[in-house]
C-alpha cells in the first residue's frame, strides 16, 4: 500500500450508488455491488443504514413536487439500504502520479438501466432484476455534481477510503 500515491478523493469523479430496501430484502446486495466491481470501478465507501425520513426527503428533494413523492419516501425508508461510492480513479503507481478517470457517473447509470425496469435493457441491473419503477432496486447519481452532493449527504468525513488497487495497471493503460 502506497498512501503517498493515492490522490485525494475530492479530485476524483465518484458516484453514489444505493441499493434500495427491495434490493436488500431480496438478497441482491452482493449481486449489485459485484456488477460495479466486475466492470472495474473501485469501491471507496460502503454502509448499511436505516434511512430516516428527513434524509430521504433531502436526497430526493428535486422530486418533491411529483405525485409519487410520498410513496417514494415510504419506499426508501421501509427498510435498511446499502449504499456505496464507486470511483474509476487509477493510481498509476508505476509513474508515481494519479490519473483521474472520468465517466464513472454516466457509466454507472448505463449499468443500472432505465428508471422503469420494463424499459431497461437486458444486461442492466434493473433490466435483469426488477419489474416496476416503484421497486427498481438501485439508485445511481445522475451527474458528477449530484454525486458529490449525495456522497456528502450520506457519508460522514473519514468514512471514505482512498486506496491503491493492485489490479489497476490491468484495467487501464
Ligand atoms: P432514476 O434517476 O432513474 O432513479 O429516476 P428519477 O430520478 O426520475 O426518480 C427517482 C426514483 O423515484 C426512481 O428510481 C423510482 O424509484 C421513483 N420514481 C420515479 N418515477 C416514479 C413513478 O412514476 N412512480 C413511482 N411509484 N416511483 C417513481
Ligand atoms: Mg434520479
Amino acid at each position: 500500500f502506497l498512501p503517498h500515491l493515492v490522490a485525494s478523493m475530492e479530485e476524483v469523479e465518484q458516484t453514489y450508488i444505493m441499493i434500495k430496501p427491495d434490493g436488500v430484502q431480496r438478497g441482491l446486495v452482493g449481486e449489485i455491488i459485484s456488477r460495479f466491481e466486475r466492470k472495474g470501478f473501485k469501491l471507496t465507501g460502503l454502509k448499511l443504514f436505516q434511512c430516516p425520513k428527513e434524509l430521504a426527503e433531502e436526497h430526493y428533494k428535486d422530486l418533491q413536487s411529483k405525485p409519487f413523492f410520498p410513496k417514494l419516501i415510504d419506499y426508501i425508508t421501509s427498510g435498511p439500504v446499502v449504499f456505496c461510492i464507486f470511483a474509476n480513479l487509477v493510481n498509476c503507481i508505476y509513474f508515481g502520479k494519479a490519473w483521474e478517470g472520468v465517466g464513472v457517473v454516466a457509466s454507472a447509470r448505463k449499468l443500472i438501466g432505465a428508471t422503469n425496469p420494463l424499459n431497461a435493457e437486458p444486461g442492466t441491473i434493473r433490466g435483469d432484476l426488477a419489474v416496476q419503477t416503484g421497486r427498481n432496486v438501485v439508485h445511481g447519481s445522475d451527474s458528477p455534481d449530484n454525486g458529490k452532493r449525495e456522497i456528502g449527504l450520506w457519508f460522514n468525513e473519514g468514512e471514505l477510503c482512498a486506496w491503491a488497487a493492485a489490479l489497476e495497471p490491468w484495467l487501464v493503460e
